[in-house]
Order: structure tokens, then sequence, then C-alpha cells
């Protein structure tokens, strides 16, 4: 089947599909601090879309999902609310090791992990979850770290050509866990006779101390892990991976991608899997750190905007992309409006070109978590309902639909099953924007009086003719054409009468349709303001 390659991830499937019909992605993460929409791109949907993709074009794809929890702790991140010198001494230990920083959960680990696996489904299909530190101690590394420590003079030689690291002769790449103290980053293999491995707990760390016991071991069952460079392809080795993105960070010339494959290839006799460099998402210009203040997480961007948003975002942007993003400015309202585009392209209600068109439907193909419904569902501008919600914060989900049909908003005379339940769910989403994240030019109060303004005599006629007017019965069409005439009348050009408007009901230059909004707000309430208006 001829693949067309539309967006990157169908162009990433068609390389895929050249070298094998059979596919496991693969994403990898440590939980040591939150995950945020930054790991869900890299870790979770670019592997994801390519699974889609890969299927769309006729091959299987499986998709993992890694906690590297076996991965140790060397500090407590910043802005996690726990007392950080209670963890001094769990520093050098795994993850999985150490106490949960919230009541309830088994460790560390497993209180991020869960977070992250609860949410995740919402914007995928579930991939495989896999934590590190059990197949570790299941045995399922075992036959890996034997064929890297019977290997280690290769290890050492390809890691100091290829990273220009210099390593002792008698060095092994593998780190065991002493079994006095739990550490592996303060132990230091010395002898491997290729049954028994010795070692002794000698490293100082500046986060833990070495506790000079020396031992021998058969490695076996998560007694040794490996260091970074060599687990990351021993990874793709235990699980068969053939497509996996990370952060860009990783691909620099000598990094842990150079070594990673030289590795796979050169030890471990196989290919290592396709990869992309996936670049960062930045909040307003900085970079998103695991710890709570700035960091978006599935669940923060659940409350707000629907999962296919996210999604669209990823695959409307390469992953060598880097996105700056924030939830304050109009920035999800814009995303949203591309959202809906690609939405009505979808459905063939707009086109902007054969080409264009191609390329949106098969992104809102993409973002959808599911398939997409027969009919087009109904589409609410996002701005606009966080007006709504503003001026109607007690009204009932029914007469706040009413409101939105008076308003056009809704786009649809009559809406389809499903469509009322959308609704909802946007409005309590805007809601929920503005309680947190609306900045104050955009929180919409009706003023109680008008603001002092520098009106011309024809503006102020033109404001008390329109108050003077509210007292006939109008539809919201006639009232909106009769706004217009009255300012042709006045001598007062329509779009400034508009503002000044908006400047005495609202306090802004601009907002949604006068003649639906006066209706709906009440034509006595509005009529209270315009008055107040000084002569
Ligand atoms: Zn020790």
């Amino acid at each position: 089947m001829a693949v067309e390659h539309f967006t990157w991830a169908d162009k990433i499937a068609g390389e895929l599909l050249k070298r094998g019909r059979k596919h496991i992605v693969h994403g990898m993460w440590t939980p040591s601090g939150y995950f945020h929409i930054g790991n869900a791109r890299g870790e979770l949907l670019v592997p994801a879309m390519v699974a889609r993709a890969v299927k769309d074009a006729g091959g299987s794809a499986r998709q993992n999902f890694l906690a590297d929890d076996f991965d140790d702790m060397d500090k407590v991140p910043a802005g996690i609310a726990v007392n950080a010198e209670k963890y001094n001494e769990f520093l050098g230990k795994p993850l999985r090791e150490c106490p949960s920083p919230v009541k309830g959960y088994d460790n560390w680990a497993s209180y991020f992990t869960e977070l992250a696996l609860e949410d995740m489904e919402k914007f995928t299909e579930k991939p495989k979850f896999h934590s590190v530190y059990d197949e570790y101690r299941k045995g399922k590394y075992d036959k890996v770290i034997r064929i890297v420590l019977d290997n280690a003079g290769k290890v050492r030689d390809l890691w100091e050509i290829i990273a220009g690291t210099h390593k002792p002769e008698n060095w092994l790449p593998v780190m065991v866990v002493c079994e006095n103290c739990g550490r592996s980053a303060t132990t230091k293999a010395v002898s491997w006779d290729g049954k028994k491995l010795g070692y002794v707990c000698s490293e100082a760390r500046e986060y833990a101390k070495p506790c000079r016991h020396e031992g021998e071991i058969i490695p076996r069952k998560g007694n040794v892990k490996l260091p970074w460079r060599v687990h990351w392809p021993a990874t793709w080795f235990v699980f068969g991976t053939t497509f996996e993105s990370a952060g860009k960070d990783h691909f620099t010339k000598g990094g842990s991608v150079d070594t990673g494959h030289a590795f796979m290839r050169e030890v471990f006799g196989k290919e290592p899997p396709y990869q992309v460099g996936t670049e960062f998402i930045q909040l307003a210009g900085q970079k998103i750190s695991g710890s709570r203040g700035n960091v978006i997480t599935l669940k923060d961007w659940l409350e707000v905007a629907e999962p296919e948003l996210l999604r669209f975002m990823m695959i409307s942007y390469q992953p060598s992309t880097a996105i700056d993003f924030d939830m304050h400015s109009g920035k999800l309202f814009l995303l949203e409006q591309r959202h809906h585009e690609s939405e009505a392209v979808y459905y063939g209600q707009k086109s902007l070109g054969e080409k264009r068109d191609s390329q949106l439907k098969r992104e809102y193909m993409l973002s959808q978590v599911k398939k997409p419904a027969k009919q087009m569902p109904v589409q609410l501008d996002y701005s606009l309902l966080t007006m709504v919600v503003q001026m109607y914060p007690h009204k009932s989900m029914g007469k706040i639909i009413e409101l939105l049909h008076s308003l056009k908003a809704l786009k649809k005379d009559k809406l389809a099953k499903g469509d009322e339940q959308r609704i909802s769910v946007m409005i309590n989403r805007a809601r929920v924007w503005v309680e947190k994240y609306a900045p104050d030019d955009l929180k919409l109060k009706l003023n109680e009086t008008a603001p002092l303004l520098n009106l011309t005599e024809d503006e102020i006629d033109a404001v008390f003719t329109l108050s003077k007017e509210l007292s006939k019965d109008w539809t919201e069409q006639d009232l909106q054409s009769r706004i217009y005439e009255i300012a042709r009348e006045e001598d007062v050009e329509p779009r400034r009468f508009f503002q000044i408007l908006y400047k005495i009901l609202l306090n802004r230059e601009s907002g949604p349709r006068l003649g639906p909004f006066i209706i709906v707000v009440g034509k006595e309430k509005i009529r209270e303001i315009l008055d107040t208006l000084k002569k």
C-alpha cells in the first residue's frame, strides 16, 4: 500500500515500514517529578502517533511506556512540597525505594507514575506499562548484563572512541547495588570471572557516602544495573524497540544516541531503533521542569482543554520544533481555532486548497483519540465561552445553551447527539480557565456605571438614542442592525460606536455581538448602565 506522507508521523511510518512490518515503539520516562506535557510529547504522543501511522499504513505496532524507576534519586526536585532534609538518607537509592512525597502511595516513583498513568489513556490508546525496576528484578536484564560484562573491553573502547571518555583498563560497565547500604552510585565493580562479580562500596558522591562494604555476587534479578549509556541500548535489546523519540540533547556528537547505536550494533549485534529527536515545550520561554509551579501536567490540561487539542499540537509541529506555549495568553484559543479549522476541513465544511486540505484532514485524524463521529461535532469559540461564563456565573447549563444559540455561537441550529455534552464540558473547562489562568485584561465584568469617556456630542447622543429605544421590543438581529443605523444617523462611525458601547458596558474595546448580548443580559439592565453616562 502506498503511504501518503502528509504528516511527520506518516513519513516516519514510511521509513519504519521499509525496515519491517512489525514495530515496537517506545517511550521511557524517569518518575522523579511530575509527568508534564513536554514528557508527554516525546515519551507518549510522538510514539503513539507513529504507532497509529504504522497501523494505518498496513503494518503492526505496539507501544511500550517505561518508567525508569530504577534510576537513583540524586536530589529532591525543587518545588515539590516535602521536607528535603528527610530525604538525605535516601539520596543515591532507586526512586522506587524512596518514600512517597504524598501519603497513600508506596514510594516516590509510584506516586508520580500513578499520576501519569491515571490520565494517559484519555490522550491515547493505553500503552503497555513497564517498570524498569521490576523488569530488572524479574531477571529480564540478566542476559544483557552478562553480555555487557563479557564484552567489557569492547564497551570501554567504543565509549572512548565515540564519547572521548577514558576508562581504566579493568573498568566494568555495571553498577552493583551494595548489599549493605542499598546504593549503586557509590559502588565500583572490580572483578568479573565469568560467573562472579566482585565490588567495593568506595566511591564518594556529592549526595551520598560509600559504606566501604566489599562483596561478591552472581549478577541476577536486579542486584546489578547498567549505567545510562549502556542501560538505554540494553533496553532496546530487551524490548526489541524499533522506534523511539528522545530528547534532542541526547543527539549531540558523542552523546548517548551515538554510543547507544554503537553498543547496539557492536556489542548486542542488533540494529538500533529508528530515532527522532524531540524538542522541549517551553512555558512562556522557560524550560518546563518536573517540579510544580512551572509545569502543565496531563490533569492540568484536561481541566481546561480536550485531550485532542494536545494531540493536535503535537501532530501539527515537527517533533524537532521547540514549542512555546502557556496557559495565560491566547495561545490555547489559537490552538483551538486551528484545531476547529482542521475539523471543518475534515468534515468538508471548509477548503483551503487540495494539498493543504489533505494535510489538515490527516492531522485531524491523528489528533483524535477515538474514531471521528459521523457528523461534525458542535464547535464553540473558546474565547467567547470565557466571556459567557464570566457574564453568567450562575446560569444553568440549559440557559447558557439558549444564550449561545442567541449569540449564534453554536454555528448549527440543531444539536446532534453528544453536542450538549460537549458544550457542557467546554463550559466547565472555560470556567476553570477563567479562574486559574485568565490574565486581567481577559477578565470580563459588566460595569455598574459607565466609565469616564472623552466623547463628542454626537457620540453621547447616539448612546442615549440607543438607551431610549431599548424600551421597544427587539429581535436580536433587528437590534444589531439598529445599532448600526443609530451610529450612521448620529454621524458616528459604526465601529467607533461599538467600541464606545463595549467600553461603557464591559470596559473593553470589543466583545460579543451586541444585539444578542443586550437581549440576553436584559435590556433594562443595559439601559441602566447606559444612562449613567455623564452628559
Ligand atoms: Zn554500600
